[in-house]
């Protein structure tokens, strides 16, 4: 499937491509953009999948160009279903991966994902059984890498030049800790990864703050503060990490907005008069969570939490290495 930009005046800025890439995931496929002004550059190749490798080379033939054409990769984040095929694709063509700093950590060959969540995991309150089916998970696509040597390490801030504009790329957090939008001012056009999606709000997951990993990184915080940055940009259209493009981005930042504050008071409100601990709170907002969704469940209650401990709003305190939580003034 391949889409061009309409921009207001009818002609095209810079223009791309959407390539649906199949996933295993229940998200779905992923949108891989693929920009063809010069130097040719692709945004989230896929996962590293035989279904997705399919796809992205029947769709780059069919736009009657070879792998060999791709002269640049971006990736917005390190999530495998956007990242897995940043590798095998800087090594057929060579093309170097421009990736954020915090995101090329999670991509090293020896990180270890819920390694580097296990303390946090172990004071969530989850019961040990869960705990040790949850590490023991395994992932149906490989862990996805990036050496160093292939990349390009950015910090948010820089300007991709093409023959016939620009994408300037802006670091902005909340759902993985490097995660990057693309940002083409002169047509309006934000390339969102998984910041910003047409029918769910991003999981705030759960990790360790890229500058103190002994504490969970503000994930909700940075979140809402990105969806100010993006209602100020006030983009035209978001092309999104998976679905349709959006065409009322205020709306949708007003919703994921609403939606947060939403679940922030149904938080305060499970708490009500007692402590609870992350899982306690997690399996209060989504019943019936299983395998790697227990994990996402717990992410969506820390960071509410932890936000609303910032806000002073809650409090928190350990019981036997277990973390619990109360609304300040009940305790
Ligand atoms: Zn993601
Ligand atoms: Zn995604």
């Amino acid at each position: 499937m391949t889409r061009a930009s309409p921009s207001p005046e009818g002609e095209t800025v810079l223009r791309f491509h959407r390539l649906s890439v199949p996933t295993p995931y229940s998200v779905g496929p992923v949108n891989s953009y693929l920009i063809v002004s010069e130097p040719v550059t692709l945004v989230d190749p896929g996962p590293d999948w035989p279904a997705a490798r399919e796809a992205l080379c029947g769709a780059l033939e069919r736009l009657g160009l070879g792998l060999q054409a791709v002269a640049r990769i971006v990736l917005t984040h390190s999530h495998s279903d956007h990242s897995g095929l940043a590798h095998l694709l800087h090594e057929a063509t060579g093309a170097p991966v421009y990736v954020h700093r915090h995101a090329l950590a999670e991509l090293a060959p020896d990180y270890d994902y819920l390694a580097v969540r296990l303390p946090f995991l172990r004071e969530s309150g989850l019961p040990e059984a869960v705990l040790e089916k949850l590490i023991k998970l395994k992932d149906v696509l490989p862990k996805p890498v990036v050496y160093p040597e292939e990349a390009v390490v950015v910090e948010g801030g820089e300007s991709l030049e093409f023959a016939d504009g620009a994408l300037r790329l802006l670091h902005i957090p909340g759902h993985a800790a490097g995660h990057l939008c693309l940002w083409d001012e002169a047509d309006g056009v934000l390339f969102s990864g998984d910041f910003l999606l047409p029918d769910i709000t991003p999981n705030p997951v759960l990790g360790p703050a890229p500058d103190n990993p002994e504490r969970r990184d503000r994930s909700l915080e940075h979140y809402l503060s990105g969806l100010e940055v993006v209602r100020r940009l006030n983009p035209r259209v978001v092309w999104p990490g998976h679905g349709e493009a959006i065409l009322n981005p205020p709306e949708v930042v007003t919703r994921n907005l609403a939606h947060h504050r939403a679940r922030l008071q149904a938080v305060l409100d499970l708490l009500g008069g007692s402590a609870l601990t992350a899982y306690e709170v997690a399996a209060a907002l989504f019943p019936d969570l299983r395998q790697f969704d227990i994990f996402l469940g717990l992410s969506e209650a820390f960071a509410h939490l932890d936000y609303l401990r910032e806000r002073g709003e809650v409090e928190a305190f350990y019981r036997n290495g277990t973390l619990y939580f109360r609304r300040v003034g009940t305790g």
